[in-house]
């Protein structure tokens, strides 16, 4: 299947299949955020997309340049995601960390997954963060404060330069 993500082109975009239906797992709610998202329901700022994937800019950083990895199949959680799909994510999540590194010249990036309310997890779409940081800089609140579409546009457009890049 193919997201309509609105915005710019994006590096790695696969435009081929059309299937709008997405697989998804016995207990999978596609009401979520993100399984919007996936459909066009809903938009996003992207920084990569491939058949299997979507990279995005999160709506409340953490810090500047917080991304998020997505699989294009519905699974809540770590535990009921294809291993074809929890490979893809994890590559892709590779991918657009390194980018993120590049973009802000950031000497750490943190990789964070929650899987569960209990864990802290508020959208039930598996999806890895993606932080850049700082010696010494504090990230903000989880799922807080929304930041300005017009700073998460910038952001994104250093991450798919360096995208380009690599
Ligand atoms: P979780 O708490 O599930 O690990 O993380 C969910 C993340 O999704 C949070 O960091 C939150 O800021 C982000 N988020 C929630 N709603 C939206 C949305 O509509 N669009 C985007 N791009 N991010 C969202």
């Amino acid at each position: 299947m193919t997201a309509q993500v609105p915005g710019p082109s994006v590096a790695g975009r696969n435009n081929a299949a059309k299937d709008t239906t997405m697989q998804h797992a016995a207990d999978y709610d596609t009401g979520n955020v993100f399984a919007r998202i996936l459909r066009g329901e809903l938009p996003c700022v992207p920084v990569y997309e491939d058949e299997l994937t979507l990279a995005f800019m999160d709506i409340m950083p953490q810090t500047d340049g917080h991304a998020l990895v997505i699989p294009k199949y519905g699974a809540a959680d770590l535990f009921s995601l294809p291993a074809e799909y929890f490979a893809a994510t994890l590559a892709t999540t590779q991918r657009v960390a390194a980018a993120v590194r590049e973009a802000f010249a950031a000497p750490g990036i943190m990789i964070a997954q929650l899987n569960g309310a209990a864990a802290g997890q508020t959208v039930f779409h598996l999806h890895f963060h993606i932080l850049p940081r700082f010696t010494g800089v504090e990230f903000r609140m989880h799922a807080r404060d929304m930041a300005d579409r017009t700073v998460l546009e910038t952001h994104a457009r250093r991450i798919r330069a360096a995208l380009d890049n690599a």
